[in-house]
């Protein structure tokens, strides 16, 4: 089955355009979290001459375990995504020159396809909390 979170730019009209899709937290390839439902993407793509951009957010609930209390909850997350895409090679970084901060949001792709899903993986992971809580004032385990 075709991707729909690859996306060939020759199909973008010029400027923005809404894209959403609905996929599953197997297509995102996320392992190690119970994704409770579909994962929503919201996105408006950009496209200039030189460069694409991808804004908006993804939506999802996940099934976590407390570190508390241990008991088994689910919570909804909102992402916010901001990522561009410049089609080439990345340029190298100059020796002892700084790693621009657009570096991290930007990446680059040959050819006409790019693809939605890394950005859309990492957010969802790293939106996990390492230790999570079902609530502020969970009062652990009651013994
Ligand atoms: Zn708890």
């Amino acid at each position: 089955m075709k991707n729909p979170l690859i996306i060939n730019r020759v199909n973008l009209e010029e400027g923005g355009q809404k894209f959403r899709q609905e996929v599953t937290a197997e297509s995102l390839e996320i392992k190690n979290l119970n994704i409770v439902g579909l994962v929503v993407i919201d996105l408006e793509i950009f496209k200039t001459d030189d460069m694409i951009t991808a804004t908006g957010t993804v939506k999802f609930r996940v099934k976590l375990n407390c570190v508390s209390c241990l008991e088994d909850y689910e919570k909804d997350f909102t992402e916010k995504i901001y990522q561009e895409y410049v089609s080439g090679a990345k340029p190298k970084v100059i020796a002892g020159g700084r790693i621009e901060d657009a570096d991290f949001i930007r990446e680059y792709y040959s050819g006409d396809y790019f693809n939605l899903t890394p950005i859309i993986r990492d957010t969802v992971q790293l939106a996990i909390p390492i230790a999570p809580w079902c609530r502020d004032d969970c009062p652990g385990v009651c013994v």
